[in-house]
Formats: C-alpha cells, structure tokens, sequence
C-alpha cells in the first residue's frame, strides 16, 4: 500500500511540477500510475468480498490489471532504454520512469525467485513427508492384496479406516501383523501406511517381517552352498557312523556266532559303547 501511495504521489508530484515534453514517458507513467491504483483497489475490494461471488469477478480483473501492468511494464523499459542516448526528455520525468522500471523489475525478480523457493521447499518437505514417516509405495505395494469375496474367512469384515463392511470386489491389503493379520481397504490403508510405518489397529511394523524375510532370504541365498555342504557332511558322517556300526556289529556277531550268543545281544552289546 505504502508502495502504491508512493508511486502515484510521486508520478502526480513530478508530472505536475514538470509540465516539460517527453509525451511518451508522460503516458507511461499516468497509465502506470492508474494501472498500480487499480490493481491494488481491486486487490483490497476483492480481500473485503472475499467469501462473496463478487470476489471472483474482481480477482479475475485483478489478474487481468496484473497481466497488463506487467506488458505495461516491457513497455515502459522499453521506453526508458530507447531515452537513454537523448537528452530532450526532462531529468526528473526520466529518473522517476528509470526508477519505476528498476523497482518493479526488482519486485517481478523476487516474486518469481520466492515462488521458485516455494515451489523447491513445498516439493522437498512433500518428498520428505513421503519417505520418512511412512512406509515407501514400494514396501506398501509387496503386501498382500486381493479382491474381497466370500472365501475369505477371516473375522474382521469391516475396514477399521473407512468403517465401511467389505464388498465382494473390494480390493484389501494384508498387514501380516504378529496379533494375526489385519485387514483393510487397500486404498483406505496405503494412504494410511504413506504417513504412519504401523498397522491402525495393532500399531505393529507391517514391514518388519517383510524386511525379515529379506535378511533371512539374502542369508538363505548366500549360505545355500554352506548348507549343501554341511548336509553332505551331516550325510556322511551318518553313513560313516552307521557303516562303523554294521562293521562292528558284524565282527561282534561273527564273535558271539563263534561263541553262541544272540544277534540281540550283539545288538545291545555294540549299544553300549556308543552311549557312552
Ligand atoms: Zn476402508
Ligand atoms: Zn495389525
């Protein structure tokens, strides 16, 4: 406000004071004079209508005043650099379109260098809300998920998000909680997991068996040959142990052939040593 009093005060003061030539410079800095006042009138009406349907009218001529003092502005830069080599045009009139020309430009760059922070900050802080609170899409997405219908056995048939039951159709997403799996609308749930990394009802990590899962299968993959071999070993050490057995066996019950004893004695007799 205080801006657009200064601009018109100073456009009258100077204009009046220097009735001298310079008729292009003169226009420019009347129409921009007005085109200000307007802008900045409308602006005040349309915050005081604001709720009301006269506000839309006048924000549209806000933008339309907007658009046009912007070309006005080309213009007027247009005009002061096209006086820069002359020397007819009256020093005060040309300072004062050199001034309003530098200012406004200065206004336009920092207006687009603070939308441009806004924009750059609002797209960070919503990456950031995306990625730390909640469950990534990608995490979301490996739950289970399927079509509700009668098959589905489980108890709870009603989406404790939404509140709604479950039609056939729907689409669910399990969160396999340790408390026994909790159900809920797929969509009603994802947006839920973007902002919270729980379960609605248990509060439970439903990614933390999934990230198990993941350790335990990279594990399971990198050990694979480590268990093959220790299978094998386990394998013949059985087999040594029981060809070790049936040899012993066999010479015990070669002996007590010889001295008239039963097999099962062999079979007790060859027992004992390997308990103890
Ligand atoms: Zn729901
Ligand atoms: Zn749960």
């Amino acid at each position: 406000m205080m801006y657009v009093v200064s601009v018109v005060g100073a456009t009258i003061g100077v204009l009046v004071k220097h009735p001298a030539n310079c008729p292009r410079l003169r226009i420019w800095l009347w129409t921009n004079a007005a085109l200000t006042l307007a802008r900045s009138l409308g602006k005040m009406l349309r915050s005081v209508t604001y709720p009301n349907r006269a506000s839309d009218w006048l924000a549209n001529g806000v933008k339309l005043l907007t658009t046009a003092a912007m070309a006005w502005f080309v213009v007027g830069l247009v005009f002061v650099l096209a006086m820069k080599g002359e020397s007819r045009c009256d020093p005060a009139i040309y300072n004062l379109a050199l001034a309003l020309v530098i200012i406004e430009m200065t206004m336009l760059l920092l207006s687009v260098l603070l939308a441009l922070l806004i924009f750059l900050f609002t797209s960070h802080r919503s990456a950031h809300s995306f990625t730390v609170p909640g469950i990534s899409r990608d995490a979301i997405e490996k739950l289970r998920a399927f079509q509700y219908d009668d098959t589905h056995t489980s108890d709870d048939v009603t989406c404790a998000i939404c509140l709604s039951d479950y039609e056939r159709g729907d689409l669910l997403r399990e969160l396999p909680c340790a408390s026994g799996n909790h159900y809920f609308h797929a969509d009603c749930v994802d947006t839920w997991l973007r902002e919270h990394a729980s379960c609605p009802i248990c509060r439970e990590d439903p990614t933390y068996r999934q990230n198990a899962n993941a350790d335990n299968d990279a594990l399971a993959v990198s050990e694979t040959e480590a268990g093959n071999t220790n299978e094998s070993v386990t394998a013949s050490v059985v087999i040594d142990v029981a060809a070790a057995f049936s040899q012993e066996a066999a010479q015990n019950s070669a002996a007590q052939a010889a001295t008239g004893n039963s097999a099962s004695g062999a079979v007790r007799r060859t027992s004992i040593p390997s308990n103890g």
